[in-house]
């Protein structure tokens, strides 16, 4: 490559538990023996893919463990052979982690959660302890080798927590997050100790993008990031600081071609008829899985049973080749499940077979690529029935593998595939009979049919493979990265500071439009409770005895309670958004031709919700009603708030009322009347020439939107657009902000400081 093409090319990391091979030692001499998983595989496809010189990523590297624990006198050698032979970089775990780490915490805890197997759960502390320290390790050895513009692809559950703790280390890095199994629902997600569900959900918001096979497991982490963190996305996007973080949904893809043209050759045909002669005529239904309870074997084996007993025509001409791949063979459970597997094999060719039928061919075994293939090819029917999936590859590859587009796949609908490969017979895995029905309509499924069926999944295997998958989520990462960078380049930093600050000294006619709730106090459950602190009032105290400085405090509140608080700081108020104004030393005034008629007739809507909704309440003004959910179960607070709008809405099509959702509350308030119209009379005739407005509310844009060009505008928090021009994080932020402008000139400090 010339320097030309190196320039602007960027390094991509990946991150995974393991790297794409594993590190045996035998007699002494180390062998590197490449993985044949789903995201090894599809991941390599998509790094060779790379070499194309038109990429934007010049380089890779993968991080990760190598499968076994290394002795102290061979770590220097799996290093450099793994970098020089693999461009991979090992973590090296003891054995203590691997147990505590892989088998504990990530076998026994997270991988049956996320599957729905409460009750293989374990809840460990010393498991959750280890977790914790390996995602530290990773995270150390990650620090040691970033470089600022590279591109971090973090893999699976085994590191929840790596995002953030690597974002704390180095807040700028672009960093991608994909989930490869389930996201739970949030039921099933808080049955994790409450810190450890925190830590998990933080972990992953660490990343700009977190991104799941599915839009079920993309909605269930949104859901459990609103119930347990308190965060409301909006369309996918979680606002965290001053961060953007996105949560989209990018179905893995295969190596299509790889199986498509690796079926096509003449060697695996040969194979194929052989295969077929060996089984006589019988249909060959394929049913291939590592050995895990979430594969569903022993329901599907009971399923083929019922099939046999229900449909005994069908004997002695299908066979169900059986394989299964060792997997985690040291825990007991899998060796538990073994046994049940190879009793029912026994019991149901015992109960069926003859000398000349076996109606169960069962193996015990992981195939390589081309007998992986000859099956695929072999069989006129695979079988694939999880009781719980992330995606399920094989499902996707059987498919690519039927270069004569014959052959029916039957799906279980609790696989992540099923969400795409639409035109199988989708079945569910849980009961035998509608097993043993999908069995017999494959079976009879006409030959057009299926070709044409597996034409529309070919297509869709073929365009969305893996290649595709891998670009679209560096696409989507990309893409985030710049909405945060957007965000936080509006953010109120030390420079913007400094310009408002040395403005304010040199001006002579000094303007704040400040909002009260959200901006000056915090919220609070019940709207009486948020009460301004000490420190505000003497804030808005010291402001307002300069003499060239006017305060106004631009509320949605009643009269009354600006009155109570502030009456004794010479500032101006408004109430209601506008519709009551009360200048500084003079009485309230109403503004004109204000009718509240309308009230008592919407009143009863109101109460409606209040009693339908627990935890809700009716805020009654002189100009306004105002429903508040704040303290209700927050996403049925949300949805009735909708229904409420709506309803108020075509109820006050024809009067002047105006409805509007905000923060956690749906008011109804009379017409011609907002905080731009309240303010009028401070921003005409040039009176001021500083001019500084804090909101942060949609009822603030209505202010923000009739400030002169030369007025410094700044919204609390980032929750949807704003037209302020810049953003701030938090009403302590605010405050002291404000008391740093509060300090007369010659005590001015740095803003920074
Ligand atoms: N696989 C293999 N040899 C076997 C069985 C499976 O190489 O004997 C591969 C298969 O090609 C697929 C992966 O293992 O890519 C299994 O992925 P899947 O998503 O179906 O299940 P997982 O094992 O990840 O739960």
């Amino acid at each position: 490559m010339s320097e030309a093409d190196v320039a602007g090319k960027k390094r991509m990391i990946v991150v995974s538990n393991r790297l794409p091979f594993t590190v045996r030692q035998e007699a002494g001499i180390l062998k590197f023996i490449p993985s044949v998983g789903g995201i090894a595989t599809g991941l390599s496809s998509y790094l060779e893919s790379l070499k194309d010189h038109t990429h934007e990523f010049q380089d890779c590297l993968w991080v990760g463990w190598p499968g076994s624990s290394i002795g102290e006198e061979k770590i220097d050698e799996v290093r450099t052979r793994s970098l020089a032979e693999f461009n991979a970089v090992p973590i090296f775990l003891s054995e203590e982690n691997i147990e505590d780490f892989y088998q504990g915490f990530c076998n026994e805890t997270i991988w049956p959660l996320f599957h729905y197997f409460q009750v293989y759960t374990h809840f460990d502390d010393s498991h959750w302890a280890h977790y914790i320290e390996v995602n530290r390790a990773f995270c150390r050895t990650l620090i040691d080798l970033i470089r600022p513009d590279d591109t971090l692809w973090i893999h699976d559950y085994h590191l929840m927590l790596l995002p953030a703790m690597i974002r704390q280390h180095l807040p700028d890095v672009t960093i991608g997050f994909f989930l490869h199994i389930p996201f739970p629902s949030y039921e099933i997600f808080r049955l994790l100790p409450s810190t450890w569900r925190r830590e998990i959900l933080k972990g992953m918001l660490g990343a700009d993008l977190i991104a799941f096979h599915t839009n079920d497991y993309r909605q269930d982490f949104l859901r459990c990031v609103l119930r347990i963190l308190g965060y409301d996305p909006n369309m996918g996007e979680i606002i965290v600081g001053d961060r953007i973080i996105k949560a989209e949904t990018l179905p893995m893809g295969i190596d299509y071609r790889k199986y498509n043209e690796g079926a096509a050759e003449p060697a695996i045909l040969r194979k194929k008829q052989d295969i077929q002669k060996r089984l006589g005529d019988a249909k060959i239904i394929l049913s291939i899985d590592r050995l895990d309870y979430t594969k569903g074997i022993v329901n599907r084996l009971e399923a083929f049973q019922t099939f046999l007993e229900n449909f005994p025509s069908w004997r002695r001409k299908v066979v169900l080749l059986l394989i299964v791949v060792p997997s985690r063979v040291d825990v007991k459970h899998y060796e538990v499940m073994k046994n049940q597997i190879e009793t029912l094999v026994g019991r149901i060719n015992g109960q069926f077979g003859s000398p000349e039928w076996t109606p169960i061919v069962y193996m015990y075994k992981s195939l390589t690529f081309s007998p992986l293939i000859e099956m695929y090819a072999s069989s006129h029917i695979a079988l694939i029935t999880p009781l719980r999936d992330g995606m399920n590859l094989i499902a996707k590859e059987y498919i690519a593998s039927r270069v004569d587009k014959t052959g029916v796949l039957i799906l279980s609908e609790m696989a992540g595939a099923s969400k795409e490969l639409l035109e199988a017979v989708i079945t569910n895995p849980g009961n035998r009979n509608e097993i043993a029905e999908a069995i017999l309509e494959a079976l009879q499924m006409p030959e057009e049919e299926q070709i044409r069926r597996n034409t529309i999944m070919q297509q869709r295997l073929r365009r969305y493979d893996v290649v595709r998958w891998a670009t679209d989520f560096m696409e989507e990462l990309a893409n985030a990265n710049r909405a945060s960078h957007r965000l936080a380049a509006k953010t109120l930093n030390p420079d913007a500071r400094s310009r408002i600050m040395e403005h304010y000294h040199r001006s002579s006619r000094r303007l704040f439009l400040l909002d009260y709730d959200g901006t000056l106090v915090p919220f609070a459950n019940m709207p009486h409770k948020a009460v301004p602190g000490q420190s505000l009032l003497r804030i808005l105290r010291d402001l307002s005895q300069e003499s060239c400085n006017e305060v106004v405090i631009v509320s949605g509140r009643e009269r009354d309670f600006l009155e109570q608080w502030f009456s004794s700081i010479p500032i101006s108020l408004v109430a209601e958004h506008g519709a009551w104004i009360k200048e500084k030393g003079s009485d309230w005034q109403m503004t004109p031709t204000m009718a509240a008629e309308w009230k008592p007739k919407l009143k009863p809507l109101f109460e409606r919700y209040v009693d339908r909704i627990a935890g809700s309440f009716i805020e009654e003004k002189d100009f306004a009603l105002v429903w508040h959910y704040r303290a209700t179960e927050f996403e049925q607070g949300k949805l009735a708030a909708q229904e409420l709008k709506d309803h108020l809405l075509a109820l006050t099509a024809n009067i002047d009322v105006h409805i509007l959702q905000g923060n956690r509350t749906v008011e109804a308030r009379v017409g011609g009347v907002n905080k731009g119209t309240g303010c009028v009379r401070f921003l005409s005739g040039d009176l001021y020439d500083f001019i500084l407005c804090i909101g942060d509310d949609v009822t603030d844009e209505d202010l923000f939107a009739i400030l002169p060009d030369t007025a410094y505008s700044i919204r609390v928090g980032v929750e949807g657009g704003t037209s302020a021009h810049h953003t701030i994080g938090s009403v302590e932020e605010v405050i002291r902000f404000l008391d740093q402008i509060a300090l007369p000139d010659d005590q001015a400090i740095s803003p920074a400081g």
